[in-house]
C-alpha cells in the first residue's frame, strides 16, 4: 500500500505561533488560560491540558494568571475585559486576522456597508464584525447574498478560511448591486494552498482521509472539497479511527489518499492506485479549476457549510 500525501500539511504559522505562545506561558508556572481552544484539534488540546493550560469561554472564568487570545482573534472589548481584571494578556491573534480586522474597520470608517463572507457564529467572524460598525452583513451562501438590496457603497471582506472561489463569486455579485465597491481579499493564502493541494490529491485517488479536529471549519472544508469531487472522504482526528472496511471492498491496487486538515497533527495514511507520486506532486494549480466550478455549483445548491 502506498501512501499519497497532500503536499501541504501541518500547522499553519498562525496556529503554530498560538500554540508556542501558550506553551511558553505554561512554562512560567503561572495559571494559564486559553480563551477558547487554541486549535480545533483534540490531541493538541490534551497536550496543553497536560501542561496545566485551562480552556475558558469568558475572561471572567480566569481568577488570576495569563489569558492567551487564540489565532482567531476577539472583539476589542473582550481584550479590554481581560486587562480590566488585572490578568496578563498574551495576544496570539494571527497577523492575517489582524490585517482583516484593520481592513474591516477601515471600510466601516470610510462609510462602506461591510459585507463579510463567513460563518456568523465562527469566533473569527465574531471578532471581525466588532470592527464593522453598525452597517454590516455576514453572508455565507449565494442564496443569502442574492437577497442583498442595491446599495451605494459596499465594502467586501472575508473570513480567512472561506473558499477563494466563493469570495470571487460574492465580489462579482456585489459589483452588480452597488454603485461603488471596495474589496479587501482577506482569504488566507495558507488556506488557499491547502484547499488547492487537497483538490489536487483528490484528482489522484478515489478515497481521501482528512485528519484534523471534528469542529475545525478548515478541516471540514477539505472534506467537503473531496466529496464535491465525488471522492469517498473520511474525517478522522487520529490514526485510531482508521477502519479496514474503508479499503476492504476495493480491489487490488485501488487508491487511498490522505490529507492532513489544517491545522492538525501529521498523522496521515493512504494507498495510491499506483500512479507516479512525483507526477502527482508536479500537478499544476490550474488542474483544479473544474473541481472549483463543481464546488461552486454544489454550494449554490447547499444550505451553507457548518462551522
Ligand atoms: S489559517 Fe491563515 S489566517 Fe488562520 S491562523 Fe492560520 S495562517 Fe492565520
Amino acid at each position: 500500500m502506498e501512501v499519497l500525501l497532500a503536499r501541504e500539511n501541518g500547522f499553519c504559522f498562525g496556529v503554530k505561533k498560538a500554540v508556542e505562545l501558550t506553551e511558553a506561558a505554561a512554562e512560567t508556572g503561572r495559571p494559564v488560560f486559553n480563551l477558547g481552544q487554541v486549535v480545533h484539534n483534540p490531541k493538541i488540546s490534551e497536550r496543553l491540558a497536560a501542561r496545566g493550560v485551562t480552556v475558558i469561554k469568558d475572561p471572567a472564568d480566569a481568577p488570576e494568571g495569563i489569558v492567551v487570545i487564540r489565532a482567531h482573534g476577539v472583539p476589542p472589548e473582550v481584550r479590554a475585559r481581560i486587562e480590566e481584571r488585572g490578568l496578563e494578556c498574551i495576544d496570539a491573534t494571527c497577523s492575517l486576522v489582524l490585517r482583516a480586522q484593520r481592513f474591516t474597520k477601515q471600510l466601516a470608517d470610510e462609510g462602506y456597508k461591510v459585507i463579510l463572507l463567513g460563518t456568523p457564529d465562527h469566533p473569527e467572524v465574531i471578532g471581525l464584525v466588532a470592527y464593522a460598525g453598525d452597517d454590516y452583513i455576514v453572508v455565507e451562501t449565494e442564496e443569502q447574498w442574492k437577497k442583498l438590496p442595491k446599495m451605494k457603497r459596499a465594502g467586501v471582506v472575508s473570513q480567512s478560511t472561506q473558499p477563494p472561489w466563493l469570495f470571487t463569486a460574492l465580489v462579482a455579485h456585489v459589483a452588480t448591486i452597488s454603485q461603488e465597491m471596495k474589496v479587501y481579499n482577506t482569504v488566507c493564502p495558507v488556506t488557499i494552498k491547502r484547499q488547492v493541494a487537497a483538490t489536487e490529491l483528490a484528482e489522484q485517488v478515489r478515497t481521501i482521509i482528512v485528519v484534523g479536529g471534528k469542529n475545525s471549519a478548515n478541516t471540514r472544508e477539505l472534506v467537503n472539497l473531496a466529496r464535491m469531487q465525488d471522492r469517498e472522504a473520511y474525517h478522522i482526528e487520529s490514526a485510531d479511527e482508521l477502519q479496514r472496511s474503508w479499503h476492504a471492498h476495493r480491489s487490488e491496487g485501488t487508491d487511498r489518499g490522505a490529507r492532513e486538515g489544517g491545522p492538525g497533527p501529521g498523522v496521515v495514511h493512504g494507498a495510491s492506485r499506483g500512479r507516479d507520486r512525483r507526477a502527482a506532486e508536479r500537478r499544476e494549480v490550474h488542474a483544479v479549476q473544474p473541481a472549483r466550478r463543481r464546488a461552486h455549483r454544489h454550494r449554490r445548491g447547499s444550505a451553507g457549510h457548518d462551522t
